[in-house]
């Protein structure tokens, strides 16, 4: 038996945005700053609307309380994260709070954060990844419009995690057939994207694959990714190696034309300034990555994936 879980109402694709009705007096949650929320608020066609624009990036509790205490009293008629993952993090934790539905409208895409039940928070200042039912959005928006005026090495950064994504949680022992059939396309129509310039399709392969692992779990690649996160390597960045020696160890179907889209995107090599067996240790307290792995990993195992990414032998 197995169970997956997506938001009610998935609107994507071209004209998404500006096509779907929003209710009045909703909160919109935000990163962005006000020249900038403002075109997306346009685009969108909402009117009598609340902002809340002060989330912090890597938000922490501190903001879900401010944004309640501020808040709360207005009796927002929905919540809408309308951004990258703070902004999405702090809705998906506040909705209950304010007894309402949540939209989630990502403007960067990647990590498929908007059809996961996860949720990354800071509590006394370290961020804990938190999974629970009640952080899925009961609509997704999802358009292709915000990839326009993204940075060009963020938008790669993206597209990298989110084939990783989908290539691991296809490899996933927590999988199913249908989060297999997810990510399976995912990482297809990801590939195809990349390798035919079809940048348009980043989202919708984004979409799936946050819908695919979303319901299963990344597995190795993530799990060594987090030692270079620490050193402030961007997450995407940092798989296009980790997911690539990941991918060998596990002789997973998906390692060449992993690689392919790795060097499509031009992806330079990876240093590590941490102790090599220090770093092991960290990456092997990660069991959530790691007991979902297609196949066993030892710390040698570690010691030699994270040899080969400082080496560039990926
Ligand atoms: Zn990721």
């Amino acid at each position: 038996m197995h169970t997956v879980r997506i938001p009610k109402v998935i609107r994507f694709g071209e004209g998404a945005l500006s096509g779907t009705e929003y209710p009045r007096n909703a909160l919109v949650v935000t990163t962005a700053p006000p020249e900038m929320s403002g075109r997306w608020l346009d685009r969108m066609g909402i009117r009598d609307y609340m902002l809340y624009d002060r989330v912090t990036p890597e938000p922490s509790m501190e903001d879900v309380d401010r944004l309640v205490s501020e808040y709360k009293s207005r009796s927002p008629s929905v919540l809408i994260g309308l951004g990258g993952g703070s902004s999405m993090d702090v809705v998906k934790y506040s909705a209950r709070e304010f007894g309402v539905e949540k939209i989630l409208v990502p403007t960067t895409f990647g990590t498929g954060a908007e059809m996961t039940t996860y949720c990354v928070l800071k509590f006394d200042g370290k961020k804990k990844l938190l999974r629970e039912d009640r952080f899925l959005a009961d609509m997704a928006v999802v358009d292709p419009y915000f990839l326009e005026g993204t940075p060009e090495q963020i938008v790669k950064n993206s597209v990298c995690d989110a084939c990783a994504q989908a290539t691991e949680g296809y490899d996933s022992r927590l999988g199913s057939e249908l989060t297999r059939t997810l990510c399976g396309e995912a990482f297809d129509i990801l590939h195809d994207a990349i390798m035919n310039g079809r940048p348009e399709n980043y989202p919708y392969g984004s979409m799936l694959s946050g819908m695919g692992f979303g319901n299963c779990s990344t597995t190795l690649g993530h799990a060594l990714s987090y030692v270079f996160s620490n050193e402030g390597i961007p997450h995407g960045y940092s798989l296009s190696a980790c997911t690539a020696v990941a991918h060998r160890h596990n002789k997973s179907a998906f390692y060449e034309r992993f690689k392919e889209c790795v060097e499509k995107l031009g992806f330079g090599g990876l240093d590590l300034k941490a102790d090599v067996g220090a770093a092991a240790d960290v990456v092997m307290a990660d069991r959530g990555h790691l007991d979902p792995n297609p196949v066993p990993v030892t710390r040698d195992d570690v010691v030699r994936c994270l040899e080969d990414i400082k080496s560039g032998n990926v």
